[in-house]
């Protein structure tokens, strides 16, 4: 669906979700052609005054490690406390290569780098609220504190972090656009149809980088 997105104004926030090495081809949890994103959110930030990037940034023995489990394989899922949690290869980890911004992303007027997964014992896909669905990241506090009311979203991976970003958006009441060529998924047992599915139930807009204009 391509949406009205509208011209882009000072109410507007682009959210860059995740554009890290460990998430690009040659990463320790590489979305398939992740690295195709950077160009196309470098030009889309260009037209915004407001961007927040977030930053997976995992201490080390994460709870969403496979190898945290053993036993357990990669990409399998266990029981959390807070639901079901797929174990990941070690990504991400705090203060790593892995874990830097890919060296191409150029958002030099990003005003708030959001770092999220920090907790040992919870993973966080959402920007907004970690995987318990409770705790919060502040971010919402700060959007509306700046009176941002629309959300743009993109980045990685589309059906993982950026989908529970823009689930959560929505069900705080903000209006909120995946531009959907600034994404790539990794594609767990369907979960890129999920999304889609998903999204379209929340009344999420799918927008094209090219049209947002
Ligand atoms: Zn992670």
């Amino acid at each position: 669906m391509m949406s009205e997105a509208a011209a882009i104004d000072g109410n507007d926030v682009l959210i860059v979700v995740d554009a890290q090495n460990d998430f690009c081809p040659g990463g320790a949890l590489a979305v398939p052609r992740g690295d195709e994103v950077v160009s196309i959110v470098n030009r889309l930030a260009a037209r915004f005054r407001n961007v927040v990037l977030t930053q997976d940034w995992h201490p080390r023995g994460h709870f969403s490690f496979a190898s945290s489990h053993p036993g357990k394989k990669k990409y399998e899922a266990v029981a959390a406390p807070y639901g079901p949690q797929v174990l990941w290869p070690d990504h991400c980890v705090q203060g790593t290569p892995g874990a830097a911004f890919h060296r191409a992303l150029q958002i030099p007027h990003a005003a708030l780098v959001l770092r999220k997964g920090m907790d040992r014992a919870i993973d966080s896909y959402s920007a907004f609220y970690e995987n318990d669905r409770k705790t919060p990241t502040g971010l919402i506090g700060y959007l509306r504190e700046r009176g941002l009311t629309r959300i743009f979203l993109a980045g990685l991976a589309l059906d993982f972090c950026v989908r529970y970003s823009a689930e959560d958006a929505r069900r705080e009441g903000f209006a909120v656009f995946v531009v959907e060529d600034a994404c790539r998924g990794i594609d767990v047992d369907g979960s890129v149809a999920a999304t889609r599915a998903s999204l379209a139930r929340l009344g999420v807009a799918l927008v094209s980088a090219l049209t947002t204009v």
